[in-house]
């Protein structure tokens, strides 16, 4: 069998319908509308869309209206989903919103307006979500407005508020006092809208308790391995697995310095595999620094991450050219790896580019 040559990024979607079924236990009867976004985090909306709804996802979360139409494409009319656009329905986006039938989260009052007039427009009833802030101070109606909103029925004729919800800012942080103070001020403004449901919790947030639960959680990262609280979850599964093959191996004799610039000289003989990835591949070069690839049964520091090449000390591990060495998934943990790179599993993931050779495992 021919050695492979480069890179591979193996999609397991057996791994990711796993993590949603942990997802909806942790969930405990509140439904699990999974979050899309960024293409599927970087994973293909449309394979890990079309999964999801096999495993029985029927409402999904997109942050752009492009993303939404491409969803809702690649779903299909057999697959009828509820696609929810964080993004709102900024001016003029109505008619699109209709055609491809997503569902915006509306998040000023300006945007409630155009919502108002595009249904008064098209002569029908609009379904729509409503974003409330309850303190992350990034997206969604203040409390005064949602008030406002809630004593002019007219402003929402023509509107059926359906979802109303909100984002927490601290949630990877259990014991930060923002949780708490987020929760007690979404109660009174889901309130505002009886016959709403109610939703709170992104992955972090399922893990918080039942309090935050609501009738629908949001979870994004956790679906693809990336624990809630930025470690290692022990039931989640890597959902992407990236592998690329060494190229050649070298000893760098004591006072050798190692790639670009002068910063990198060897105090003794070191053995280097150089791999077949780097940057161009969406490895994040500032994660050279604490960064392990997993190879012969250990996780090997990486000295230098350049676009195409990643130097990884080996020690006195067999090697040859042609093996493979895991970059991401089930050893080179994605939490560990964002660490590192001093960034957030969900970087690591949306970086992932089109360069590596894509496998999807499980697709439907
Ligand atoms: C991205 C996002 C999510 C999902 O967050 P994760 O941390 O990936 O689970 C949920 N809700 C909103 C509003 C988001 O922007």
């Amino acid at each position: 069998m021919a050695l492979p040559s480069s890179a591979r990024l193996t999609i397991d979607l057996n791994a990711l319908a796993h993590n949603y079924a942990v997802l909806r236990a942790e969930a405990d009867g509140a439904e699990a509308a999974p979050v899309l976004k960024g293409d599927g985090y970087g994973l293909g909306a449309a394979e890990v869309g079309r999964r999801l709804w096999a495993e029985g996802a029927r409402r999904f979360f997109v942050a752009r209206l492009s993303e939404g139409e491409a969803l809702r494409a690649a779903l299909g009319p057999g697959r009828p989903a509820t696609i929810h656009v964080l993004d709102g329905m900024p001016a003029g986006t109505g008619a699109r919103m209709a055609a491809s039938g997503l569902t915006a989260v509306l998040t000023t009052l300006p945007q409630v307006e155009v919502a108002a007039s595009f249904a008064a427009q098209s002569g029908q009833d609009l379904t729509v979500g409503i974003h409330v802030d309850t303190g992350m101070n990034r997206q969604g109606l203040t409390a005064a407005d949602a008030q406002a909103l809630a004593q002019s029925p007219d402003r929402l004729r023509g509107l059926e508020v359906e979802l109303v919800m909100s984002h927490l800012g601290s949630a990877t942080e259990p014991g930060a006092a923002r949780n708490l103070a987020q929760l007690e001020a979404f109660r009174p403004l889901r309130a505002l809208f009886p016959q709403a449901k109610a939703s709170l919790a992104a992955s972090a947030g399922v893990f918080l308790g039942p309090d935050y639960r609501f009738d629908i959680v949001r979870p994004g990262v956790s679906l693809y391995g990336g624990g809630p609280f930025e470690r290692p979850h022990p039931d989640l599964k890597p959902v992407a697995i990236f592998e690329a093959p060494i190229l050649d191996i070298r000893t760098i004799a004591p006072g050798e310095t190692v790639g670009y610039g002068g910063g990198l000289v060897m105090q003794r003989p070191t053995r280097v595999a150089m791999v077949a990835a780097g940057y161009a591949d969406g490895l994040i070069r500032a994660g050279k620094s604490g960064g392990a690839g997993w190879f012969a049964g250990a996780l090997r520091r990486f000295l230098i991450i350049n676009m195409d090449l990643i130097a990884m000390e080996i020690g006195d591990a067999p090697a040859a050219p042609g093996q493979m060495v895991e970059l991401m998934g089930p050893n080179a943990l994605i939490d560990d790896l964002a660490e590192a790179s001093g960034t957030v599993a969900h970087e690591c993931l949306v970086r992932l580019s089109e360069r590596a050779e894509r496998v999807y495992l499980g697709g439907v």
